[in-house]
């Protein structure tokens, strides 16, 4: 038998599959001993049934009526009991959190008869109205579908707004009047009355709750943090306790330590006489933890312990939310809290620190992208004007943009390649395109718990929030300073999301701290401090080499600088532009041998040059150099500007431009209709005679010298885009000719090794073959990629990516993100073919894909030898290839 149901006692928090974060972890706080309100959860796998059927799975209502009957027992009340009514909540909670993106109702169980028996025992008639009213105002948006506006409009009518506190002024007599406009609303919008059976209010909660899995913000969120679309969510029951039974009873949240820095002690938000969701809102501006312990100081005592309970349990920052029902403290909620990528590191180093996780431990809570964010700029502050406003500082980091009031104003502007920042008065889960879409989030109201701040921080979104400073007017699309300066929409502005300062205008960016220790080693604080020690740990576990792609002398000492072992990518392309344009013009449009040579003798002291400064930015660490890649015409004006130049020339009636006419020419000799496919790579040099020669030379020659320089020079020699053995052997045939020449000619013995890119899925599938020929293979996953998918890079991500990343036809981007399936099954194959008849083969990877984090992951397991990524990404790798190791 199937169990669907688990009361709070039997589960705990290794269940999280199963009874989703919050069940699980509330499970765990029974456990625990912590003050948690009875009660139990109804597992995804009854949501999963219920999603793909339409229909509760077979024994569900059986076990949710036994369950809530064992509920009842314990409380000493049944729901909705008229004269004492236990009243539940209905909670969502998956396996990865969610903030706010899926439904919970709260105060399930009152009904018209049972609203005189709660003001009776609660002594609060005004009470007893209000839980109705929430009620009604939550169950029929969620569970019945009325659009929540006209719940709005009624409260205005009142004279109340959400907004505003005035509710708290409305007496039980006005409630009850609301309560019945609410009730005519529910019937009017859905032509039937509000339920006022407890069971039916609780089974349609229940099942409301399952269907939230699938709304659309709920879907937008998981598709951004790649949370799968086929897990479900759990639903949590629970009996509800109150904060808003007056000045002793309130509903707050807390964070064992800063989310925002790290800093230890207990951090949060609190509102006195409040109910739940109306702290994580922004409705009303909150107090903060300091204000609650004058107010109540046992309570604040006892969640402090609660707190470093909880810290010690999980041995992690955790995240806390907690009602206090008159003068009684009750946990509701914990979990492994988010929290910016600051605090991640200085969490990190100071747990490893106090010996509570270990080093290893310490550098499986950190990850690449925050290593990554921490590298971005800083907002140079002697360069600012004054300050316009000053928030809480939420989510770090620096943006400017042109502000924007609303998510779609946001999203659309975003998509015509605008900076925007986001101004909201608070933000709710309905903002989430606009989030993602902004460069940073800007609200008037709420703390760091707010739903602004909780989301802007999970995906590393610059965030001020609560800057009170300002007046947010979204109908007018402007916001007015205290000064009294009136910011209108499209503004440029600058949001400093570390110290919550807004400036006026774009205010120019220095390097951040952490990427002037990366730069010079100079530990400036101890965040620093925190990045370095994870750095060194992960580069005393890693067994993958991280060298860097890079073309001339400048980024190969910057990637050395950042820790890179080499190079696995110096693309002599770049050798071939600016100012050689022209010589390569000369080579391409050569009609003679001799002609040729002539060009080709020009570039080859040019080209040896650039190796000889690479090669001693990199001195003792290989430098792999990859023969000319792309195809020439590349090299060659656009054709369609020349045909005009030289149509124009003829229309004015005189004689068109010589050297026009005759490139003309070779562009037509040369075109192609899908030059990624055509003659580039191996085959340029199998067809172009003396092309491979030159390179080879001037790589040669430069190793000569630098061994003259009493220099330790480590070349290797790499051909692109080989599809057969055969392309590789007379490439390496003519590769090693010239090492002897220029061995011979120098005196200086060359032996440097000679490899292959694997970048066609000809080559991956006979690797066995091609290792005979290839001393190291260095996988060109971006063009693997195209090739394997038959993707045009330059072509589909435009297109129709989006489309795809929708409809899940993948989670990301195959050029961002390893597709291992595919991609990945290649190189598996690649690397044990070619080891199996080459035991030391060398085997790396050097496209986009080696700094990506999922992906170095993909490649350690995989066993290759070394990723080579841009010099920026060389920290990140690092850290993801220490991870990947534990
Ligand atoms: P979310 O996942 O969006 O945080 P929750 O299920 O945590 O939603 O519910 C939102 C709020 O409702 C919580 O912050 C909590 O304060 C309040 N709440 C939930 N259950 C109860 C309960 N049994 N008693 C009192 N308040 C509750
Ligand atoms: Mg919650
Ligand atoms: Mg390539």
């Amino acid at each position: 038998m199937v169990r669907y149901v688990y009361d709070f006692r039997d589960g705990d928090r290794a269940m999280a599959d199963l009874l989703g974060g919050k069940g699980a972890n509330l499970a765990e706080m029974t456990r625990l001993g912590l003050p948690v309100p009875p009660g139990f959860t109804v597992t995804t796998e009854a949501c999963r049934a219920f999603l793909a059927t339409g229909a509760e799975p077979d024994g569900m209502a059986e076990e949710v009526s036994r369950h809530l009957s064992a509920l009842e027992a314990a409380t000493g009340r049944l729901l909705g009991q008229s004269d004492d009514p236990l009243l539940v909540s209905v909670r969502s909670g998956a396996r990865f959190s969610m903030p706010g993106m899926m439904e919970t109702v709260l105060d399930i169980g009152l009904t018209d008869a049972s609203v005189p028996g709660l003001a009776k025992v609660s002594g609060n008639e005004r009470f007893a109205w209000d839980c109705y009213r929430r009620l009604i105002q939550m169950f029929g948006s969620t569970v019945l579908g009325v659009d929540p506006a006209l719940f709005d409009q009624a409260l205005s009518v009142c004279g109340m707004t959400r907004e505003a506190p005035d509710d708290l002024r409305a007496d039980a007599c006005g409630l009850a009047r609301l309560v019945e406009t609410y009730k005519q609303l529910v019937r009017d919008a859905t032509g039937r009355d509000f339920p006022q059976s407890p069971t039916e209010q609780l089974r349609l909660a229940v099942l409301a709750v399952f269907r939230s899995w699938n709304a659309e913000r709920a879907r937008l969120y998981r598709r951004r943090e790649h949370i799968p679309d086929d897990l479900g969510t759990a639903v949590t029951v629970q009996r509800m306790v109150f904060g808003n039974l007056g000045a002793d009873s309130g509903s707050g949240v807390a964070f064992t330590r800063d989310p925002a820095t790290g800093q230890p002690g207990l951090y949060g938000d609190y509102l006195p006489d409040a109910q739940g969701e109306d702290v994580v809102s922004g409705i009303r501006d909150t107090v903060s933890l300091a204000e609650l312990e004058r107010l109540d100081p046992r309570s604040y005592r006892q969640l402090r312990d609660h707190a470093q309970t909880l810290e010690r349990h999980y041995r992690d920052l955790c995240d806390i939310e907690f009602t206090i029902e008159r003068g009684t403290l009750w946990m509701l909620q914990t979990r492994v809290g988010k929290r910016t990528a600051e605090a991640a590191f200085a969490i990190a180093a100071e747990l490893v620190g106090e010996g509570l996780v270990t080093a290893d431990e310490g550098l499986l809570r950190v990850d690449g992208d925050q290593l990554g964010r921490l590298m971005f700029p800083r907002f140079d502050t002697r360069a600012a004007g004054p300050e316009i406003a000053h928030g809480v500082p939420a989510s770090p980091g620096a943006a400017a943009g042109a502000v924007v009031f609303d998510s779609p104003t946001a999203v659309r502007r975003a998509a015509d390649g605008e900076r925007v920042v986001l101004v909201r008065e608070e933000t709710t889960p309905d903002d989430l395109p606009g989030m993602v879409a902004a460069r940073a989030v800007l609200t008037g109201r709420g703390g760091k718990t707010s739903h602004a701040a909780v989301v802007a921080r999970g995906m590393g979104r610059v965030c001020v929030c609560g800057a009170q400073d300002i007046t947010v007017d979204g109908e007018a699309r402007r916001f007015t300073t205290r000064a009294g300066t009136v910011v209108e929409e499209g503004t440029v502005v600058s949001v400093d999301g570390s110290t919550g300062a807004v400036y006026a205008g774009a205010v120019p960016l220095v390097a951040s701290a952490t990427m002037r220790y990366l730069e010079c080693g100079e530990q400036a604080d101890c965040l620093v401090a925190a990045v370095a020690r994870a750095l060194e740990h992960a580069d005393a576990v890693r067994r993958l080499e991280v060298r860097a792609n890079a073309d001339t002398a400048e980024d190969a000492a910057r990637a050395r600088r950042f820790g890179a072992q080499g190079i696995g990518l110096c693309r002599t392309e770049h050798m071939f532009l600016g100012e050689r344009r022209t010589l390569v013009e000369e080579m391409i449009l050569a009609r003679t041998e001799a002609d040729r040579d002539r060009a080709l003798a020009v570039l080859l002291p040019l080209q040896r040059k650039d190796f000889t400064d690479i090669l001693r930015a990199m001195d003792g660490l290989p430098v792999t150099v990859r023969l000319l890649d792309p195809p020439l015409h590349e090299f060659l004006p656009e054709r369609t500007e020349l045909a005009v130049r030289v149509a124009s020339a003829e229309a004015a009636g005189g004689p068109p431009d010589a050297h026009d006419v005759e490139l003309l020419a070779a562009v037509n000799r040369m075109h192609e209709d899908n030059p990624m496919l055509g003659l580039r790579g191996v085959r340029l040099g199998i067809v172009v005679p003396g092309l491979v020669a030159m390179q080879v030379r001037a790589v040669a020659e430069a190793v000569a010298e630098r061994v003259r320089e009493g220099g330790s020079p480590r070349a290797e020699i790499m051909v692109p885009l080989v599809g057969s053995v055969e392309e590789l052997r007379l490439a390496r045939a003519e590769v090693t000719r010239v090492l002897a020449e220029v061995g011979k000619e120098t005196g200086v013995p060359l032996d440097c090794p000679v490899g292959t890119m694997i970048e066609l899925p000809r080559a991956a599938l006979t690797a066995g073959r091609i290792a005979e020929e290839a001393e190291f293979f260095s996988f060109g996953t971006n063009d693997l990629t195209q090739t394997t998918w038959g993707f045009s890079r330059d072509d589909v991500e435009a297109a129709f990516f989006s489309a795809y990343l929708d409809k899940g036809v993948f989670a990301a981007s195959p050029f961002e993100t390893l597709d291992r399936e595919g991609v990945g099954r290649l190189v598996r194959i690649a690397v044990a073919e070619g080891r199996a008849v080459r035991p030391r083969l060398q085997t790396g990877v050097c496209g986009e894909h080696g700094g990506d984090p999922e992906s170095v992951h993909f490649f350690h397991r995989v066993g290759l030898d070394y990723v080579s990524c841009s010099p920026f990404r060389v920290p990140v790798a690092r850290l993801e290839a220490g991870r990947a190791a534990l």
